[in-house]
């Protein structure tokens, strides 16, 4: 199973949880995250990933910081200006579309049967659009989308306590240069 990755505190209660259904053999980590700004900040959100790869003996794809194909991208998706949006809104759900695209893309490439992203249980996140466009894209591709079975509020205490055990890097912001204040 591929497994867009787009934070290594997201990941965490995933792995977790598939590790106690013992269903770790075959995860692959898969970092497409261009829409983190500065890159500086997505270096250190990679490195995280990293550590949490070793940490889980996982293997780890990462893939190209894009980011000005994301902005362009969004720039078409969207009526008004990038900045205008609120998070939550339909600049995210762009942004969520561009990173899964992505993500069944090398999933096909490198047949993988099954795909999943770190996005769908996040509390902070519009999760039905997520999962609905996860659902949708695997259909059109012949895949399997995979959700998992968790609360999105125990999953972040989860996340946090794994964060403390592990001595993991947090950001403080959700990862575009329009989220950073
Ligand atoms: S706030 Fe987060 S989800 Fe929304 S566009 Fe920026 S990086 Fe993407």
């Amino acid at each position: 199973m591929l497994i867009h990755t787009c934070c290594a505190p997201c990941a965490l209660p995933i792995i977790e949880y598939l590790l106690n259904q013992k269903q770790n053999k075959d995860i692959v980590l898969y970092f497409y995250n261009p829409n983190i700004y500065p890159k500086q900040e997505c270096i250190k959100r990679l490195e995280q990933v990293k550590k949490i790869s070793e940490i889980y003996n996982l293997k780890l794809i990462i893939d190209e910081y894009e980011h000005d194909k994301w902005l362009e991208y969004l720039k078409k998706s969207l009526l008004h200006s990038l900045e205008s949006y609120p998070e939550n809104d339909k600049r995210c759900l762009s942004c969520f579309a561009f990173r899964l695209d992505k993500t069944v893309e090398f999933a096909k490439e490198n047949d993988f049967k099954e795909f999943a992203t770190t996005l769908s249980i996040n509390r902070f996140k519009d999760t039905k659009f997520i999962n609905n466009y996860g659902f949708k894209i695997a259909k059109q591709n012949n895949l399997k989308y995979i959700t998992f079975d968790l609360d999105p509020f125990q999953a972040y205490q989860k996340e946090q306590e794994l964060i403390k055990k592990h001595n993991l890097y947090s950001q403080k912001y959700c990862g575009c240069e329009f989220s950073m204040k």
